[in-house]
């Protein structure tokens, strides 16, 4: 990629970063995932095979496989905040 697609800027640097896949209401979050990101605007661009590992590392997760680690996420709905 020599340039970034949102604000043109030709500073693209490789980077790890977290990866957050959504699908049906179900999440996965992948650490350390090869990434290159714009040193201007921070958009994070994901070569499509890495993309398609992380769906099909979702799917095995799903089907069962065993992960390293689980969290629990807290959820909230942001109508119950008061406005100040
Ligand atoms: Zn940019």
């Amino acid at each position: 990629m020599k340039s970034c697609s949102f604000c043109g800027n030709k500073n693209i640097k490789a980077i790890l970063t977290e990866y957050t896949f959504k699908h049906d209401g179900k999440y996965m979050i992948f650490n350390n995932v090869p990434s290159l990101q714009c040193e201007y605007c921070g958009e994070k661009y994901f070569e499509s095979n890495i993309l398609k590992q992380i769906e099909s590392e979702f799917i095995a997760v799903q089907n069962g496989k065993k992960v390293t680690k689980e969290i629990i996420v807290p959820v909230e709905d942001f109508s119950i905040f008061e406005v100040a």
